[in-house]
């Protein structure tokens, strides 16, 4: 754990990257559906890719905490860079931690220098919830792996140049692989139209007959489940950090325009029910913070708690979110409602932090679990 000063001095650098290389494209990226390039070529001047990897392998071994503060900072602004770039990492992280010598060497090094877009593919057709329902399947044939099956609503599919699988290599057993975009019998379905994250392209990814040497299995070809099982207690804090960022960023745009506005000869801020409603909202973000930031030390500290605690956070920020995104076009009254203010983006983006990494039931479960020990 570094300093709270290191982490605040490390804010305000990603701060001042998100309002001056991201913010000024994040309307346009919404408006015309387009991969946030902008975005990408920022995340170089602070290494932003680099931040979760272990240094041993040229990353920057930032902390769960360092990396939910970038992304709610990113989110803050443009929730569609935010998604890119916590795809990227979570695309990357399997290979990073159980990737051979071979395959880290060839992957990390460009993606460490910000040259690699990433994916992971977990969810299929017949249900995202229930993840270990995954058909898609791999099996060893002549020294290499043949993938066969197709992923849903994967983020960043076609603009990736690596994608971790999820795939059934036994009955009841899943080992994960590393897919280059280059490789024979790899194809993409159509672009998805979404709601909001608009920029971030999503749509199937499909294997027939793929073929991939055996060294980009990562680690054990039974150990999938576990690797992901792992992994997802730690991308669910990153989920409630771009939930956080978008309430955030819908609070601050909504404080400015009732500032600015005036009604019956006086400002929008003055009345009464509305100062209500921003005591309650910054409130409510504030517990999210308080909330997010205690998951992330349960993870780092590898806590038993970790798991629910990361749920939790995921749960309550997302719900938040909403919230306060929708009650922040509500205190810019007609204009809300028009593209010309960030918070009409806001809100239609904040529904995906609701479903995406385990819908708010899904999450529900995870705790209740907990609490019921059964
Ligand atoms: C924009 C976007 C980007 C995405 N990016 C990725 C990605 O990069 N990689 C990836 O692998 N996936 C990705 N996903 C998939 C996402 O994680 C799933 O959509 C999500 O987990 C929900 O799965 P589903 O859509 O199949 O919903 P379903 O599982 O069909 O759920 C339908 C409804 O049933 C509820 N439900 C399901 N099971 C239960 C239960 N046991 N108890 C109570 N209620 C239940 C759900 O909460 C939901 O309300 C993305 C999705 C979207 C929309």
């Amino acid at each position: 754990m570094l300093e709270r000063q290191d982490y605040e001095e490390f804010r305000k650098a990603v701060r001042r990257l998100a309002e001056t290389k991201i913010q000024p494209h994040a309307a346009d990226v919404d408006e015309k559906k387009r991969f946030p390039e902008e975005a990408l070529a920022a995340f170089k001047e602070l290494q932003l890719i680099a931040l979760p990897f272990d240094e041993s392998i040229g990353g920057q071994s930032g902390d769960v905490l360092a990396q939910c503060i970038c992304l709610e900072e990113i989110a803050r602004v443009c929730a569609t860079s935010s998604l890119t770039l916590m795809v990227i990492w979570a695309g990357l992280g399997p290979i990073a931690s159980f990737g051979s010598p071979q395959l880290i060497e060839e992957v990390m090094e460009p993606a460490i220098n910000g040259n690699t877009v990433a994916s992971i593919c977990l969810t299929e057709i017949h249900g995202g919830s229930d993840v270990w329902g995954a058909r898609t399947r791999a099996q060893y044939k002549d020294g290499q792996w043949v993938l066969n099956g197709q992923k849903r609503y994967i983020t960043n599919a076609s603009r990736s140049d690596w994608y971790s699988v999820l795939a059934r290599t036994g009955e009841n057993s899943f080992g994960v692989f590393a897919v280059h975009k280059s490789d024979p019998g790899l194809s993409f379905g159509k672009l998805e139209s979404k709601m909001g994250v608009r920029g971030s392209p999503t749509a199937d990814v499909i294997f027939e007959e793929c073929r991939v040497d055996d060294y980009r299995l990562l680690g054990d070809s039974k150990e999938g489940r576990q690797y992901i099982t792992d992994s997802l207690a730690y991308t669910r804090p990153l989920i409630g950090a771009q939930a956080l960022g978008i309430a955030q960023g819908a609070l601050d745009a909504a404080i400015k325009y009732v500032k600015e506005r005036e009604v019956f000869g006086q400002q929008v801020a003055r009345f009464q029910m509305i100062r209500g409603t921003i005591g309650d909202l910054a409130t409510e973000i504030e517990a999210s913070r308080q909330l997010l930031y205690r998951s992330c030390e349960a993870v780092e500290n590898k806590e038993p708690e970790a798991r629910t605690l990361a749920s939790m956070a995921k749960l309550f920020c997302s719900n938040v979110a909403m919230k306060v995104a929708t009650e922040s076009v509500q205190l810019h009254g007609g204009a809300g409602y028009l593209t010309d203010f960030p918070v009409e983006r806001m809100m239609r983006d904040a529904k995906i932090t609701q479903i995406y990494e385990g819908t708010s039931e899904i999450q529900k479960l995870i705790v209740a679990k907990a609490m019921l020990s059964d």
